[in-house]
């Protein structure tokens, strides 16, 4: 795989387009996006030079919250914007260029796909993966703006419930930086909820440096937004996909409420 990573066409006819989307037409307000939804490699890249037990772990993907993010999608009737390629290859919600966009190491791991890469091969993995997923929300954005369709923004991940020897306390937080609306209904429905552990800006909080989506189609485009970290073991099976994405639903759809009485999601 030496020389396969500097390919201009990264992507061939065997592997598959690296953006999901399901309910399109949907008429939430609320436009889901989901970074690192999928952990598929380009068939060009091999493996990255990792053992199949490594390429299943949280390090390659976020773990559970493709099954969320597609049933809340549904529940809502929110569209949903996801990508399919491993954060390993290059990761969607960091900026071009910044050390953890093509990681080295994640965690412990050594990456050996990603020594050394060439500016050409991470200028192709950009073009192939990156930019076609960044360009449909984008266009999902300036389309619904100019059709004066209320437009929330809210960011899908999960994280590891053990991170560098550290358990985590918490089985859900947010996740924000300029937005002053969204982030404190989202707090107070969360820990309106009994059993939880809501962590506020926990376990990450949003930056320039360390984020893309939220600063980029959220901030920037002076939309509401916020992200949301679910814990992974809470997602892991059918059972608690199923039961977090019913509960965020719900929760979804009081702040939906919440917001229209404000009178925040006049066109
Ligand atoms: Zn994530």
């Amino acid at each position: 795989m030496d020389s396969a990573g500097d390919t201009s066409l990264l992507l061939s006819l065997e592997d598959v387009t690296p953006v999901h989307e399901e309910n399109a037409q949907g008429r939430s307000p609320f436009l889901l996006s989901c970074d690192h939804y999928g952990r598929l490699i380009p068939r060009a890249l091999g493996d990255l030079g990792l053992e199949a037990s490594e390429l299943t772990r949280h390090i390659a993907w976020d773990i559970g919250i493709a099954e969320v993010a597609e049933a809340l999608s549904n529940h809502l009737g929110a569209h949903l914007v996801a990508q399919r390629y491993s954060r390993l290859v290059i990761d969607c919600n960091r900026p071009p260029g910044a050390p953890a966009s093509i990681p080295r190491i994640s965690e412990a791991t050594v990456i050996p796909g990603n020594e050394g890469l060439s500016r050409e091969a991470a200028e192709a993995r950009r073009r192939a993966i990156f930019d076609p997923y960044h360009r449909r929300i984008r266009e999902i954005i300036d389309q619904r703006l100019s059709d004066a369709v209320p437009t929330v923004l809210v960011s899908l991940h999960s994280f590891t419930p053990v991170y560098a020897g550290i358990a985590r306390p918490w089985h859900i937080g947010t996740l924000y930086h300029r937005d002053p609306k969204l982030p404190p209904l989202l707090l107070k429905w969360l820990r309106a909820e009994p059993d939880l552990v809501v962590g506020d800006n926990e376990p990450y909080a949003v930056s320039d440096e360390t984020d893309y989506t939220i600063p980029v189609h959220g901030e920037a485009r002076g939309l509401m937004n916020s992200g949301i970290e679910i814990r992974q073991d809470l997602i892991a099976d059918q059972s608690g996909q199923q039961q977090w994405a019913e509960r965020l639903a719900r929760i979804f759809s009081e702040i939906e409420l919440a917001l229209r009485a404000q009178g925040a999601l006049l066109a």
